[in-house]
Order: structure tokens, then sequence, then C-alpha cells
């Protein structure tokens, strides 16, 4: 055995394992689901790489992951014959930080300056959770790459750590937890069962504890519909999300041939995304990872689906993926275009379902994600199935109670035969949208009118531009009001005036008015008229043509009020 080698850890990590190794997390039982997740990892790269490597060497050490409690000297320890480290690997890995979740754990405690250890729960903190159970955490671990040494890792207190090379370390890693006296109980054999039955029924290669197989639950996807039932879905969907407390909202099941084969598994968590969440990952990452053959191809695979479904969990088995897909192929493949395509239309579809079945679940989670919806209409890669996405939208509308919203689908259903325009109108609430000066004319024809109050709807809706082949218009654009016929059984009052026509200004003077307006205003308007069709409001600004014309004014009147 050679000389140890002391390493410092980055300072993150070291943060990291001191807050971690003080925690009193009550369900510090986790770090098992993140060892067997990490051990499970290592053998799907291992199996990965016999199968795309020609001729690679050969051995033939079954893809497994034992676990022994030892209640006489106090450990737990966990070997996989997976793919190991090398020296470098296990600085990196080990020493540093680069999964996002650790290094979002640490910036959500910031930003709450609160070391409670609840968060610890929410985020996972992967290997560096054995600290909350161990005083002593040992790795022992030997890479398949041809040559390569076994090496041992110690940590002991979390500021630093020594590795050494090691003698007759098998093929993989080897992790040796000596346990803190609080937590002796797992190092007994029926405790650890039950966490290991609770977490990891679905990690893919068996796992033993002290010789007896644990999960022998088959791939939830390959099975009937029939046969899952509610409990195998919340498990699966927990066991997905990394998360025993978030529940699903909804969850789809999808099995087809054609065009191409596809065995797949859908959840919509129950809770909105953390900002965090919605702001962060928007590289194009998702959360569903694709199998061939119930073999993983790739965790949380890029481009599978469009950005903006990246809210969903699941996975995607599809016969049809070769196992060899080298990861810049996964990228561009026609394949993966396909399969994006078929799911994304599947999606859609099964949204669209619900929000008939259920509308009151539908519009729960219409509140949640909404804004992924949204995103999906603007996205660039989404611009062909932009109408049907905007389906999902839904807003509030001048012909129905607040808080009751439509569809772009219903209101169209609502509109005389010969009405051409979807009128919308943004305001930051009902109040203000009712009582503004643009809703006036619509409100006096009887046209319905959409009401729109998150500043993004108004982009949204510039953007999608028709709706089933009706244009959507802004009550910011008059001239469009102003061509429309009243609604069936709507008497048009503008027309007919109010009773303020007793102290109208004669039209000498209004043009007066007007004149000096315009010349007030100078640049910042093109031209004064006067109406008879406000009946509330003095004055209004309007525009001739939508473009991003909204914010540019506004902008305009904060630099130059
Ligand atoms: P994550 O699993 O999200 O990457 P972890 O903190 O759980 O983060 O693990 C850090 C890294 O350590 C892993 O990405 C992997 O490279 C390495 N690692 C951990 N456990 C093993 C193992 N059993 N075999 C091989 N590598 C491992
Ligand atoms: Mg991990």
């Amino acid at each position: 055995i050679g000389d140890a080698d002391q390493f410092e850890f980055q300072a993150e990590t070291a943060e990291l394992l001191n807050i971690v190794a003080k925690s009193l997390y009550s369900e510090n039982e986790v770090f098992i689901r993140e060892i067997i997740s990490n051990a499970s990892d290592a053998l799907e790269k291992l199996r990965y790489n016999r199968l795309t490597s020609e001729g690679g060497a050969v051995d033939d050490a079954p893809l497994e992951i034992h676990i022994r409690t030892n209640k006489y000297d106090n450990t737990f320890t966990i070997q996989d014959t997976g793919i190991g480290m090398t020296k470098e690997e296990l600085v990196k890995n080990l020493g540093m930080i680069a999964r996002s979740g650790s290094k979002a754990f640490l910036e959500s405690m910031k930003e709450k300056g609160d070391a409670s250890s609840s968060i610890i729960g929410q985020f996972g903190v992967g290997f560096y959770s054995t600290f909350m159970v161990g005083d002593k955490v040992t790795v022992y671990t030997k890479s398949h790459e041809q040559g390569s040494m076994g090496y041992s890792w110690t940590c002991e207190g979390g500021v630093s750590y020594k590795i050494s090379e090691a003698e007759a370390v098998s093929p993989g890693t080897k992790i040796v937890v000596t346990l803190k006296p609080d937590c002796r109980k797992f190092a007994e054999d029926g405790t650890v069962e039950q966490i290991i039955k609770k977490h990891s029924t679905f990690v893919g290669f068996p796992v033993r504890l002290n010789g007896k197989v644990i999960n022998t639950v088959q791939p939830l996807w390959t099975m009937e519909q029939k046969d899952i039932s509610d409990e195998h879905h919340l498990n699966f969907f927990q066991y997905l999300s990394g998360n025993d407390h978030e529940h699903y909202l909804y969850k789809l099941f999808y099995k087809t041939d054609a065009p191409l084969n596809i065995r797949s598994i859908f959840y919509v968590a129950e809770e909105r995304p953390t900002l965090l969440e919605m702001t962060q990952n928007t590289t194009g990452t998702s959360g569903v990872s694709l199998y061939s053959r119930k073999i993983l191809v790739q965790h949380n695979t890029e481009n599978l689906l469009p950005k903006w479904l990246r809210f969903l969990r699941g996975v995607v088995d599809s016969e049809d993926i070769p196992l060899n897909l080298s990861r810049e192929l996964l990228q561009n493949s026609a394949l993966i275009r396909k399969l994006r395509e078929t799911i994304t239309s599947r999606m859609i579809r099964f949204f669209l379902e619900q929000s008939r079945k259920d509308p009151e679940k539908y519009l729960k989670f219409h509140e949640n994600y909404k804004m992924f919806i949204t995103e999906g209409v603007l996205a660039e890669e989404t611009q062909d199935k932009k109408e049907e996405v905007a389906q999902l939208l839904r807003y509030e509308s001048s012909s129905l109670p607040a808080g009751e919203v439509t569809s772009l689908h219903d209101y169209v259903s609502r509109m005389e035969t010969d009405q051409r325009n979807i009128l919308y109108l943004c305001a930051p609430n009902r109040h203000l949208a009712e009582t503004s000066p643009y809703f006036e004319a619509a409100k006096s024809k009887g046209l319905e009118v959409l009401f729109c109050f998150d500043a993004y709807d108004e982009l949204m809706m510039l953007q999608l531009k028709t709706f089933d082949s009706k244009q959507l218009s802004s009550l910011e654009n008059q001239a469009v009001v102003d061509q429309m016929k009243p609604h069936d059984g709507a008497k048009d009052e503008s027309i007919v005036g109010s009773d303020s026509a007793e102290i109208k200004l004669s039209s000498s003077d209004g043009a007066g008015l007007a004149s000096w307006a315009k010349l007030s205003l100078d640049e910042k308007v093109t031209d004064v008229k006067l109406t008879d069709k406000l009946d509330k409001h003095p004055a209004m600004v309007t525009v001739w043509e939508m473009g991003s014309v909204r914010h540019f004014i506004k902008s305009q009147y904060l630099t130059n009020p």
C-alpha cells in the first residue's frame, strides 16, 4: 500500500459537508437511496460501455449491488460491480461539487439564511449524504479502464480526505460507512431492508442485502397498465423525482407501436415547480430518461422533449433506439425528433382530454404550469405546433364572471359567424381591465374580450397572431373594434351617444383642443383625434399596429417621463 496523499475539499464541498454532517435531518435514511442510485448509475455506465465498445475487455462479473450490515463494528457497506473510478475521477467526483442539486441546495440555504435540515431532503445531496450518518467514510474503487489501479479514499471529519493506492480492490466501487453512535440502526438488517424497499424498488439491478435480493419489481413501463396500482405509480414517481413527499397530479401511461415503438410513463408533479427549477435547466435537459429494451441510454435526455415540457418526469423506452447511439447523434438524430414529435402531440392531447374530463383539476395544473405552456407557444422549436399548445391556455373573459376562465377554442365557438378577430386586453387585474378606456367600445358593442393578467400573456398573443384562422387583436388597436359589428342583441351605445352630449365641446373647440394636444405631445404621437366613443374616460392612447409597441411605449415613459 502506497503513501496516502492528503487533499483539501473544494470550499463549497467543505461547506456542504459541514452542514450535512451536523444536520439532525430526521430522514437521514435517504443516504441509502443516494448511494444505491450512484451504484446503479455506475452499473448502467458499465453496461453501456460493454454494449457500445467494440471488442473492449470482456469481463463477466454480474452487474449487482451488494449491501452488508455489520452490528459488531457498526458499519454499513455497499459494493457495486460498476464502472469504478480512476484517481483523477475520485478527486473530481468526490472532492468537488458538480451536482446541480448540491449547488441549488447551498444557494437556497444562503438565500434563506437558515441551515434547516429539511431542505437537505428537498434537494438530495448525493454521495455527501453518507456524512449525515457516518463519522468516517471509506471508498474503495477500481476503474474498468484498462491498467487501472485500485484506490482507497477516506474522509473523517470533513475538511480533507486521503487517497492511497489499495490492493485487492475488485473492479467497481465499495463504500464503507462507519456509523455515528445515534445512527446504529443502519447496521440492522431489518431496518435497512425496509428502507431499500421504500426508496429503491425500481433500481434496474439486483440489490442484495446480506446476500438476499430485495428488489424484485419489474420496470413499470414494461408492465400492462391494468397491473399497475396507484401505489406503484406513486412509488415510481417518488423514485424518479427523488422526493418522498411529492405527489403527482397527472400520470400518463403511453404505449404505441406506430409511428415507432414507445413504452412510456409520464408524471406531472402536483406542486408548482420552484422559481429555481423554472429558471434553471432551460438548456434542454428533460426530466425524462431514455431506455431501449429496459437498458438506460441516457438519464434526463436532452432533446427528447421540447423544453417547455421539462416539468414532466418519466421514462421513455423505445426498441427503435439503437443502444450505441452516440451523445452527438442523440442530439441530432431523426429518430429522436420523431420520438419528440410523437410524445409532444400525445402530451398535448392528454392535457386537452384532462381539461374536459375534470376541468377543476385541470385548472390546478394550468395555474401551476401556465408559464411553461406559454413558453411552448413562444418557443422556436414548437412553432409548427403553437396553435395546438395554445389550446391549453385559459384566460378570464368579459363574458364570464371574475375568476372563471375560457379557452381560445371556446371563445371562437361563441363568436358571431362573421367575426374575424379574437379580442384581448392586457391589464394587471380584472378591475383595471373592466374600467379601462380600451374596453369601453367593445363593451358597448357587446363583444367578448379575453382578459390577460400576466405580463407575458401579451407577448404570447403577439407571437401566436392567429388562432383557428381568427386574428388575435388587442383592444389597444381600437381600429379593429371600430370596424366590428355589435354582437347580436347588443345595441351600440357608442353610436347612440350618452347624456354627456349636452356638455359636448363645439366642434371648433374640440379641434382646437386636439391640435393643442398634438403640438404639446410633439413626437410622442402621430395624431390626436376627437372621438365620441369614450364614455367614462376623457382620453385614450391607441396604437395602429401591435408590435412590441406597448412595451416600447412603457419603457420610453420610464426613461423619458
Ligand atoms: P450525482 O450522482 O448526482 O452525480 P453524487 O454526489 O451522488 O452526485 O455523486 C458524485 C459523483 O461521484 C457521481 O457523479 C459519480 O461520478 C461518482 N460516484 C459516486 N458513487 C459512485 C460509484 N458507486 N461508482 C462510480 N462512481 C461513483
Ligand atoms: Mg448520485
